[in-house]
């Protein structure tokens, strides 16, 4: 069904004494053309059709991937977007009861003052700040509920997507505690 083609090269690096490649596409290159391709699209109408192309992209942004191929290139495995939890979240490691969410940092307004990202515009500031104040509250009440119920969570920033080093770190120490980082 939908097939990406071996990637011709690699970049690999070595992360505490474990090397990681990354396929070119993690790293800004071209995006396999049938990723998120469906069958039935033309069986669509507009509507239907603009929602459905909305969610694949919403699903497959860029820094959401940069992430998915580092975890699996890592040797985690790990299921996608389990609506039956909380939010949806992206990286759903049942076995250890942990979620990651990969979150864009205007949308989710990350709060690090570092993040060069998430300023509001200086237009119709009022309403930006309305609109993404309500994501934030529902990030934090899905959060809470994941944890009521047993489950971790990791939410790794759209701008710590740039540092695959420092995340592959953040990675392994959220999943692998015991191991030290
Ligand atoms: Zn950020």
């Amino acid at each position: 069904m939908l097939f990406c083609p071996p990637p011709s090269n690699t970049l690999a690096v070595t992360i505490g004494g474990m090397e990681v490649s990354y396929a070119p596409s993690a790293l800004g290159g071209a995006f396999c053309p049938d990723a998120g391709r469906f069958g039935d699209v033309d069986t669509l109408n507009p509507s239907q059709r603009s929602e459905r192309m909305s969610r694949i992209r919403s699903e497959n942004t860029k820094p959401e991937l940069i992430v998915r191929r580092l975890v699996f290139s890592l040797g985690y495995r790990y299921r996608l977007h389990q609506r039956s939890l909380p939010g949806c979240p992206d990286l759903v490691f049942p076995g250890r009861r942990k979620v990651v969410f990969i979150h864009g940092c205007f949308w989710h307004q990350h709060s690090d003052p570092t993040c060069r990202i998430a300023h509001l515009p200086k237009t119709k500031e009022e309403f930006w700040s309305n609109k993404l104040g309500k994501n934030v509250e529902r990030d934090h009440k899905t959060n809470e509920a994941l944890k009521a119920s047993g489950w971790s969570v990791l939410t790794i920033w759209e701008c710590q997507t740039k540092d695959v080093v420092a995340l592959a770190g953040t990675i392994k120490e959220f999943l692998e505690p015991s191991m030290g980082g």
